[in-house]
């Protein structure tokens, strides 16, 4: 995607998402799946430290009303930056959203959405919660996020990962359920999410997907082992485990050098002799101590190593 405001660190002209978006449902249910969903994919990446903010920005009904009420505690503050000054009579959601520290002392007793949303919308926003509650991800409320666009409607929710600066929202999304009709199509609820891509990459270990698990190599000798090995390999990345073999056809010293310049931790070696028994060698790399392990049971001791 391109960025059409300034760029800063962090925030790239062009920059890359990872996107989520679940069209049809306005269930409080899709909410919570689609957050645990966002929550499930962090963890795995292994984001490191990072809170999850949620909000409820109402239906466009809340919101109206809402806005009265912020426009109203606006009116007559002093001190608001330029921008806030004009945006409390057109827009006074994204005064929330202002950074400046002076704007931000004057909010501290503005009024939350929340003690403005209507009896369905705070059914649906507690549900979502009691939702989150009972998978185990831990949430904050957060009465002032307003997302940086004005057609979010009822729950809004932000990642922001401790360690980003002022740019800290690594993930981001929302209820968007008038956006289908307003751009000319059907009438649809629909919730979805961003990860920045970039931002991302900022915050995760250096060694993502390296430092995990035992690295194999696979040292076949001839064109048979060679093939029983590739299809070992894919067994072996089915099971979760690493694995490495050379397509040419070279010799076994060549191979362990290989594997040794790899850094594998245990290597395999197949030729004709292991080929015929159904049994191969399994050397540890650090010790140079072998073992013979059934070829059908490979993946089996491999991924428990
Ligand atoms: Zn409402
Ligand atoms: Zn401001």
């Amino acid at each position: 995607m391109f960025r059409y405001e300034r760029p800063q660190k962090g925030r790239y002209r062009q920059f890359h998402q990872i996107n989520c978006e679940a069209l049809g449902s306005n269930a409080p249910e899709l909410d919570a799946e689609v957050i645990l969903l966002l929550m499930e994919i962090l963890k795995r990446v292994q984001l490191g430290a990072s809170r999850l903010l949620v909000n409820s920005l109402g239906c466009p009904d809340c919101q109206q009303k809402f806005k009265a009420g912020l426009g109203l505690f606006l009116i007559n503050k002093e001190g608001l930056c330029e921008d806030c000054q004009r945006r409390r009579t057109t827009n006074p959601l994204r005064v929330l959203d202002c950074k400046s520290a002076h704007c931000k002392e004057i909010l501290k007793d503005a009024p939350v959405l929340r003690d403005y949303l209507d009896p369905d919308c705070l059914a649906h926003f507690n549900r979502v919660l009691e939702l989150l509650s009972r998978f185990g991800v831990t949430y904050e409320e957060a009465p002032r996020l307003v997302r940086g666009l004005d057609y979010y409607t009822r729950t809004a929710f932000e990642v922001v990962a401790v360690g980003l600066g002022a740019q800290d929202a690594v993930a981001g999304g929302g209820r968007y359920n008038g956006l289908a009709k307003e751009l000319g199509g059907p009438d649809l609820p629909a919730i979805g999410f961003a990860i920045g891509e970039d931002r991302l990459m900022e915050v995760l270990p250096e060694n993502l997907g390296q430092g995990d698990g035992k690295k194999v190599f696979l040292a076949a000798l001839g064109a048979n082992a060679r093939d029983k090995a590739f299809s070992l390999l894919q067994t072996l990345r089915q099971a979760g485990v690493a694995g490495e073999m050379d397509f040419g056809d070279r010799s076994l010293k060549a191979q362990m050098s290989l594997a040794d310049r790899l850094g594998a931790d245990y290597t395999v070696i197949i030729g004709d002799r292991e080929l015929e028994t159904g049994k191969a060698a399994l050397r540890r790399m650090a010790t140079g101590d072998q073992q013979e392990v059934a070829l059908s049971l490979l993946p089996m001791v491999l991924a428990g190593l």
